[in-house]
């Protein structure tokens, strides 16, 4: 027998058009819908929906990438951090070619600093092991999605009492920037697909506030087309009942309370930092995590406070990723999108993750049928 592919379903064209139809019947007034997500806009524009969904639906990107988010400043902590011959510097995926303020991890490897990339965080072990004598430094990112991993590698460097391994957490939450989103009223949305692998870990739960408080409608969707196609017309339906809920659609997965388990391991390692600056979005209070007290001894940024700068570095002048993340521009309406800045050469965090806005529109992206 064949293997069976699960995923054929919910990328089945016949029901992407029926859902396009069903939602076309059925909408009755304009809908800003942001997908708060990197991986959703991917989704989007790689099926192109937004092409054969009603023009009243506008979809609008959030800030749910972590490459995309990260400051500037906190790239300068991993250039400082891997300047000293004795640490190595690991990290995951994209975060490697993000511009800092001068530099970027990437480039200071091509200089031959000690930086490497890898797919798992578990990796770092390997790492500090065949490196008895220098210092691992693990530069953290992620959303709640990725952050019980990096627990659980704290939680062997404990219980095999490694010692030559540090964590720099740069560990953000989804809900603190929905929330500065939506005080800031410069973006008109009004509704939210949350990601769905940030539920698996938190639950739906997390946003019950935001929908109370804002009166916006969020589903927790899967990557899929189908998934999304399935949530955009959830919150029509919302919408025509006159309900604001919170509404999982991705049921194969996610429930009301999430994994207790992962989240306990959250809470035994990190609390909530006071505030965090997020690229394009500023200071948001609590909006981030931090390694508690009580394992210091653990955190770079208390282990290596004599060498990380400290201050706050703006954007390239012309990157306007502030805005995307904020909802109130599209990649298409930066001046450099596709001339200065491309996937290749990027000026900004949009443009170097693979899940960012920018490189989203510049690798699928008609930018005409955008403008519509
Ligand atoms: S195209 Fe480049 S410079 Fe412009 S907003 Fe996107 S990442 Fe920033
Ligand atoms: S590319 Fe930029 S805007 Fe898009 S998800 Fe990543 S950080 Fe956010």
């Amino acid at each position: 027998m064949g293997k069976v592919d699960f995923l054929k379903d919910f990328r089945d064209g016949k029901k992407i058009i029926a859902i396009s139809k069903l939602i076309e019947k059925e909408i009755d007034r304009p809908i800003n819908i942001m997908e708060v997500c990197g991986g959703h806009t991917h989704t989007i524009m790689k099926y192109g929906l937004k092409q054969i969904l009603p023009k009243e639906i506008e979809f609008i990107h959030g800030p749910g990438c972590p490459v995309c988010v990260m400051p500037k400043e906190r790239i300068d902590h991993g250039i400082a951090l891997c300047q000293n011959e004795k640490n190595i510097l690991v990290t995951l995926g994209d975060m490697i070619r993000v511009p800092g303020s001068e530099s970027s991890l990437a480039k200071e490897r091509s200089k031959g600093k000690n930086v490497k990339m890898v797919y798992s965080p578990f990796d770092v072990l390997k790492i500090a092991q065949e490196n008895p004598d220098k210092n691992v430094i693990y530069f953290a990112i992620g959303f709640e999605t990725t952050t019980p991993m990096t627990a659980s590698v704290m939680e062997k460097v404990l219980e095999n009492k490694i010692k030559n391994v540090f964590f720099h957490v740069n560990h953000v939450l989804v809900p603190p920037p929905i929330k500065a989103i939506m005080e800031s009223k410069e973006a008109r949305i009004d509704a939210f697909i949350g990601p769905s692998h940030v539920s698996v870990i938190t639950g739906a739960k997390i946003y019950k506030e935001i929908v109370d408080s804002y009166k916006t409608p969020i589903v927790v969707a899967g990557f899929e087309p189908v998934d999304i196609m399935e949530s955009v017309l959830k919150i029509i339906r919302q919408f025509k009942e006159n309900k604001r809920e919170v509404e999982i659609q991705y049921t194969r997965a996610v429930n009301w309370e999430g994994n207790i388990k992962a989240q306990k391991l959250i809470e035994k390692y990190f609390e909530i930092r006071d505030t965090f600056r997020w690229r394009g979005l500023g200071d948001i209070p609590f909006s981030a995590l931090k390694i508690k007290d009580k394992f210091s001894f653990l955190d770079a940024e208390v282990v290596f406070k004599d060498i990380l700068p400290n201050k706050p570095v703006d954007d390239h002048k012309l990157c306007i990723c502030g805005d995307i993340l904020k909802g109130i521009a599209k990649p298409y309406e930066c001046k450099v999108f596709g001339k200065a800045c491309t996937p290749e050469n990027p000026l900004g965090s949009c443009m170097v993750s693979s899940e960012g806005a920018c490189a989203a529109y510049y690798k699928y992206g008609n930018p005409e049928v955008f403008k519509q």
